[in-house]
């Protein structure tokens, strides 16, 4: 945020009562909280309403969370020093209860007494028919009307260990937000969106959304400060995107391929073995006229694992060459690059085309040799890994750019594209099988066009999932020799995650050892690949599955993405409750790309958690990735209701993709609404807004994907 735009704000949080200097150097260690501003965007993460009660007659089941208005009637303490212990009775007019509190009880033996109207809520417990709440949260009422002294819904911070012990817990951070909140004026907070649009969609200002995203005197108040932070939220990336990707369209033209000519046809005709689908054919269609539009494209392609990707990128590569032009396609890994090079490089040659493969391993002649060719226009395709677009790789006229599996794909690696091609940048084609929603991809992507390949080629058994326990390694190993007798090959997947990597590669090493105990030589052939072995090795392992000579592939994640060994019909995942869904989703991929009945287990441990459990159910009920895709968004979202904490990498403060779809339709509609009649922010009532857009620092998300 400028400095100019926080005004008063800017000042240091000292000013803000109940903070000294020794309070206010935590905040900034522990949350980097140093101006007044900083500590108005430390939005609560939950609220507490504690405005209607239970009555104690009302039947209630063990363990209730439940909330009393009543007086205290009898307090006892018994025991001696540590052990001591203090019970009230507490009754509501309808019944009475226990209160019990082992700690603390010097404090409250001070602060409760017989005849104190109080207000409890903590967590019921029942033993023989009597009703006790073991530590309640208590708050005495006011002695005159009998009502609470603070009204409205309660924010609750997020703390830390060190402020919590220096009073800096929810209670603390709520007073001095309190007395921050207590002084701010109006004017003090700097409106961001122009009145036209606060009117148009009943938005509240800004300052009083401030207000009330803190201190929100009901549900309703508080529902209108969430819209209105959210909407702008997503309001002004969506009008960065757009802006941005007009100004980039306006800047470049695109290169246009006129003609679908003989090499696309004579591909068709002869070289392609099965029928497209009809998913495949709309894409195709839609990536023909794009890059006959004279603009440059910039499309995603999504598609499920198995559906198809590569031949569609086959066949605009093609278009491409038709035109007189080059075409490159990258791939994350070099296995997955080498499996498209071996591939594509034959059907290319059958028709009279040059391929070559790139990546950081080759070297010396060899390189040098492929960059004059490249350089000369003697090759028409260059597949490799993101080698390929750096500087020293020359082409000699590059018309399309294909990068497959990779949803990251950043503002400066389409910025090095550009420069590869003159004036005129080369046509962007990303494709991915990670199946985002729509609000993401809008999102990540509001400056993509996005095309769906939602179908499958025909004859594709579904994928039987189940989950088993560690302890029933016997019966698996079992099935797995009746596969194998069957002539099907095997990947066990392990979980490798950076921070605890040796442990897992122990872990990986030890599963290995054990399979070759339970499949041994020279009947069973176990391949291992894991991340930390030379490319060539790696190569080497999966070459040898590849070509049916190993029954049983151990690996890490490396196999992810991808990779295509028909014949591979058993997916194994070793502690399946480690992986998120989509990860699961892609490993499962890896089988049942043949015509034989595929599986996928996941192993787990015998205790898992909630969301774990849910992981595995909804893996083992569904086959299809958007549903696991959006399933995946909504386990790892906020939880919280009235929660305004956004989980994942996006740096969105308030809005959650999960739940505001609808708004995020909205903001883009009016952004682009805006932008088709000003373009360029020109009109007065549009100032505001070419503020946002000219407020592009600090904001990662923009920075990072362009
Ligand atoms: P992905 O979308 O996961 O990259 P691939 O492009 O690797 O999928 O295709 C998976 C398999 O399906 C490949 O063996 C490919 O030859 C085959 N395939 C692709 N399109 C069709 C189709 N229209 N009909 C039959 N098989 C197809
Ligand atoms: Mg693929």
């Amino acid at each position: 945020m400028h400095i100019s735009e926080i005004g008063r704000l800017a000042n240091s949080i000292t000013y803000v009562k109940g903070v000294g200097p020794a309070k206010s150097e935590l905040l900034e260690k522990e949350k980097g909280i140093v101006n007044q501003w900083d500590m108005l965007m430390e939005f609560p993460f939950r609220y507490i309403d504690r405005r209607s009660f239970n009555l104690i007659q009302e039947p209630v089941e063990e363990g209730q969370i439940v909330q009393y208005k009543g007086k205290i009637l009898n307090v006892i303490v018994q025991g001696e020093s540590r052990k001591r212990r203090l019970t009230a009775e507490f009754t509501d007019g309808t019944g009475t209860i226990t209160l019990i509190w082992f700690q603390g009880v010097s404090r409250l033996e001070k602060l409760i007494r017989n005849g104190e109207r109080i207000i409890v809520f903590g967590r019921l417990s029942i033993y023989n028919r009597k009703r006790t709440i073991a530590h309640p949260e208590i708050e005495i009422l006011d002695d005159q009307s009998g009502e609470r002294k603070s009204k409205g819904l309660q924010p609750v911070y997020s703390s830390t260990e060190k402020l919590n012990s220096k009073g800096l817990d929810t209670k603390g951070i709520r007073r001095i937000t309190y007395n921050l909140i207590a002084d701010l004026r109006e004017h003090d907070v700097y409106e961001s969106l122009p009145n036209y649009l606060l009117q148009k969609l009943k938005l509240i200002s800004r300052y009083k959304a401030f207000k009330w995203i803190h201190f929100p005197p009901d549900h309703a108040e508080l529902k209108q400060a969430q819209t209105r932070l959210i909407f702008e939220e997503l309001f002004t990336l969506q009008l960065q995107m757009l802006f941005r990707m007009k100004s980039r369209k306006a800047k470049f033209k695109g290169l246009s391929f006129e003609k679908v000519g003989n090499y696309f046809l004579q591909f068709y005709n002869q070289e392609l073995p099965f029928e497209l689908t009809g998913a495949q054919k709309k894409v195709l269609r839609e990536i023909r006229a794009d890059t006959k539009s004279g603009v440059q494209m910039n499309r995603l392609v999504q598609g499920d694992v198995g559906s198809g990707k590569t031949i569609v990128a086959v066949m605009a590569i093609l278009l491409a060459i038709d035109n007189g032009y080059q075409a490159c396609l990258m791939a994350p890994t070099e296995i997955l690059a080498t499996q498209h090079y071996l591939k594509i490089e034959q059907q290319l040659k059958n028709i009279g085309l040059k391929a070559a493969y790139l990546s950081g391993s080759v070297k010396g002649k060899k390189r040098k040799l492929i960059l004059e060719e490249l350089e000369r226009g003697e090759i028409h395709l260059l597949i490799g890994t993101h080698a390929i677009i750096e500087e020293w790789v020359k082409f000699k006229s590059l018309g399309l750019s294909i990068t497959d599996e990779q949803h990251r794909f950043g503002v400066e690696q389409r910025a090095k594209l550009w420069k590869k091609s003159g004036d005129t940048p080369p046509h962007v084609m990303v494709m991915t099988a990670t199946p985002i929603p729509r609000t993401l991809a809008m999102t990540l992507y509001g400056d993509l066009d996005i095309s769906v390949i939602d179908e499958l080629p025909p004859g594709r058994k579904a994928v039987k999932t189940t989950t088993t326990y560690d302890k029933y390694r016997g019966r698996l190993n079992q099935f797995l020799k009746s596969e194998i007798a069957k002539g099907r090959q095997i990947y066990v997947v392990y979980p490798l995650i950076e921070e605890s990597s040796k442990l897992d590669l122990a872990n990986l090493q030890e599963g290995y050892e054990r399979l070759l105990e339970q499949f041994p030589r020279p009947d069973y052939q176990i391949g291992v690949v894991h991340g930390k072995m030379k490319p060539e090795d790696k190569e080497m392992e999966m070459q040898k599955f590849a070509q049916g000579r190993t029954n049983i592939l151990v690996s890490t994640t490396v196999i992810e993405v991808g990779v295509n060994v028909p014949n591979a019909s058993v997916m194994v995942i070793e502690n399946a409750e480690r992986f998120g869904l989509s990860q699961l989703h892609q490993l499962r991929g890896r089988v049942g790309r043949g015509a034989e009945q595929s599986h996928c287990i996941l192993l787990t441990g015998y205790k898992l958690t909630k969301v774990a459990r849910k992981r595995m159910e909804i893996m083992c009920s569904t086959n299809n990735g958007f549903v696991i895709a959006e399933e995946d968004l909504k386990l790892r979202g906020p939880g919280e209701i009235e929660g305004t904490k956004q989980s994942g990498d996006l740096n969105l403060r308030m809005a959650n993709l999960a739940r505001d779809g609808h708004i995020l339709k909205t903001a883009r509609d009016l952004a682009r609404a805006i932008l088709d009649k000003d373009p360029e922010l020109q009109h007065p009532e549009n100032l505001l807004l070419r503020k946002l857009i000219e407020r592009q620092s600090g904001n990662n998300l923009l920075n990072r994907i362009g």
